[in-house]
């Protein structure tokens, strides 16, 4: 099975420039050639571009699936429903050209399965399992008044994270995680804007947890990623051996200099806490969580300069919770413009991402040997950040490994 897209514009996923006039070939679910002419096999299907702009599928390295709600206490659905709405939440994040998304907390290996399987039509799935949370943490959602000694409640947790204190419960924990078929393992790291108890200052976990969970990380070959919001938590990370840094909205520029000499990557989520801000009635956010929302909102863009200047490698998400306000994935390329040039956000949602997630050349390129993960848009999504927003409408072409989600063409 052989595709070939013909005269397009292409944006490979690593350099800033269009290349005009350039053909590429599918086979069999991989990149075959990137030439202005390849040689196709008889009976291949021919796409005419028409000038229009091919990029690689989107990368969004930090969605939750799951997510079905803004909150995120467990106990409140049924699995059926949650695993029935996050198959909604994944078939739109493919309509808006998402082929890959990384899943921070809160999905399971039976939706890698059901996608791959075919069974759901959305992005390939990278997965932590649950998240890891100390007691008190940022995933810890129980309810406050706990008869002491309530072990269980305690290890089911929230839906997105489970509780694991000390060093020899932070290893089992990671293990099962892994053993699960967690593709990295997630922590918190720092508090959180969406969780009540913990203030976005406070440190999560001691320097001895989050070295023994990335030894964990590191004997299965893998890394850590972790929500940290303040420079001394994301330093704290940092020392352990942390690869990726979620959110970080509060860095600073020392912490950011350490980042960038470390190799550590930043996966700025913004339109989580813009979108939540305009939301906030809606959902019934205490002045306590709204004031913390508003906080890390106003500092994300900033923190994003001071990264860029610094340095630093920085990803792609957007973190988002609730089940309608998924829709607005794609406008974390309009918010990420107030800071920095489109084609370097396009950058970040394509290679960038890739490497991060030790996938590199496997996915967020348009290279031989990759995985056939492929647009065409209409516009140019290398200077016009609102392209990708709302459902996919100026995408033309969407195809993943190979196979066509859209083709309008
Ligand atoms: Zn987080
Ligand atoms: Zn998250």
């Amino acid at each position: 099975m052989a595709t070939l897209f013909t005269n397009a514009r292409i944006f490979d996923g690593v350099n800033r420039t269009l290349v005009d006039g350039s053909g590429v070939l599918v086979v069999d679910g991989i990149i075959r050639e990137v030439s202005a002419a390849p040689s196709a096999p008889e009976g291949t299907q021919v796409i005419d571009c028409a000038g229009k702009v091919l990029t690689p599928g989107l990368i969004d390295a930090h969605v939750h699936v799951i997510a079905n709600s803004v909150d995120l206490s467990a106990g409140k659905f049924w699995p059926s429903f949650v695993f029935t709405q996050a198959r909604y939440i994944m078939e739109g994040m493919l309509q808006r050209g998402f082929t890959t998304v990384r899943d921070g907390g809160g999905a399971d290996a039976g939706l890698v399965q059901a996608v791959e399987e075919g069974y759901i039509a959305g992005p390939r799935l990278v997965i932590s399992g649950l998240a890891l949370s100390q007691t008190g943490g940022h995933g810890d959602m129980r309810p406050v008044l706990l008869a002491p000694g309530e072990k269980t409640v305690s290890r089911i947790g929230s839906a997105i994270a489970r509780i694991a204190d000390g060093i020899s419960e932070v290893r089992e924990a990671a293990r099962d995680e892994l053993r699960k078929g967690a593709h990295f393992i997630k922590i918190m790291a720092s508090g959180g804007a969406a969780s009540v108890t913990d203030p976005i200052e406070n440190l999560q976990y001691s320097d001895e947890e989050l070295r023994a969970i990335v030894e964990e990380a590191r004997a299965w070959n893998t890394y850590v990623m972790a929500h940290a919001y303040t420079p001394r938590a994301i330093m704290a990370a940092i020392r352990a051996g942390v690869r990726t840094i979620e959110h970080g909205n509060l860095i600073d520029e020392p912490t950011a200099v350490h980042m960038s000499g470390e190799d550590v990557y930043l996966v700025p989520t913004l339109v989580a806490s813009d979108i939540l801000t305009q939301f906030a009635d809606k959902y019934g956010f205490s002045a306590n969580s709204m004031r913390k929302i508003s906080q890390v909102r106003d500092q994300g863009l900033k923190g994003i300069s001071i990264a860029r200047r610094a340095g630093v490698k920085i990803g792609f998400g957007t973190d988002l919770l609730g089940i309608e306000l998924h829709d607005y994935q794609g406008e974390e390329f309009t918010l990420r413009a107030k800071a920095e040039d489109t084609v370097d956000t396009l950058i970040s949602a394509t290679s960038v991402n890739a490497e991060m997630m030790m996938m590199e050349g496997r996915i967020g390129v348009i290279r031989p040997g990759a995985l056939a993960d492929i647009l065409v848009v209409d516009g140019d999504p290398t200077i016009d950040p609102s392209v990708f927003t709302r459902r996919g409408e100026n995408i033309d072409v969407i195809m993943k490994g190979g196979s066509f989600f859209k083709n309008r063409l």
